[in-house]
């Protein structure tokens, strides 16, 4: 299955939780969810109880969709996490939190992970010191990320870092928001991540 490209709102509407997945729109009273908070068409309105396999299989597409994964790479991360040690589901947060896309909206250089994914396929990323244009890389625990000198006056990054002064950086990066220069002191713990999700019933989704 391929990218998905239709209004990211409906996404929000569908798991009935904000994916913060529109940027700067996300905190204000614009967000659709704000005023229609049921799952978009014409039957949205209506209450239905999900099944067991309903319950696991909207986790799953919350999680994949809060880091905008395809379905394929998102099955792709799951094999790798669960032959990794340690809990499949923790592993499998991890591995979506090294991805550099992530890295550069959590660091605070983008509004969003997908406005991340362009300044990244747009070769405005550097991974030390060095172009790194490709989204799913992952980022090791000491690794600098920055953005490039002749991007570092776009607008576009000026109102993403707005957002991050309020918005805050996690812990486990290390950040100089006016140099748009960090590093990604380490890879975090499950407990570290404010994510939503229960990531035991996606484990279950694919023991099926
Ligand atoms: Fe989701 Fe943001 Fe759209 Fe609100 S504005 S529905 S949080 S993507």
């Amino acid at each position: 299955m391929g990218r998905y490209t239709g209004s990211v709102c409906r996404l929000c509407r569908r798991e009935g939780i904000k994916l913060f997945l529109k940027g700067s729109k996300c905190m204000t009273d614009k967000c659709p969810l704000e005023k229609r908070n049921y799952p978009p068409g014409q039957h949205g309105r209506r209450r239905i109880k999900l099944s067991e396999y309903g319950i696991r299989l909207r986790e799953k597409q919350k999680l994949r969709r809060i880091y905008g994964i395809s379905e394929n790479q998102f099955k792709r991360y799951f094999e790798i996490a669960s032959r990794q040690k340690g809990l499949t589901g923790e592993n499998l947060i991890k591995l979506l939190e090294r991805r550099l896309d992530n890295v550069v909206y959590r660091m605070g250089f983008a509004t969003s992970r997908r406005d991340a994914r362009q300044l990244v396929v747009h070769g405005h990323v550097m991974v030390n010191g060095r172009k790194v244009d490709i989204p799913s890389y992952l980022v090791k625990p000491g690794d600098v990320i920055e953005i490039k000198e002749k991007s570092k006056n776009l607008e576009r990054i000026k109102n993403a870092v707005e957002m991050a002064e309020f918005r805050g950086v996690p812990s486990w990066m290390e950040v100089d928001l006016e140099n748009l220069r960090g590093v990604f002191k380490s890879i975090p713990e499950r407990s570290e991540v404010q994510i939503p999700v229960n990531e035991t019933l996606i484990v279950e989704f694919y023991s099926k």
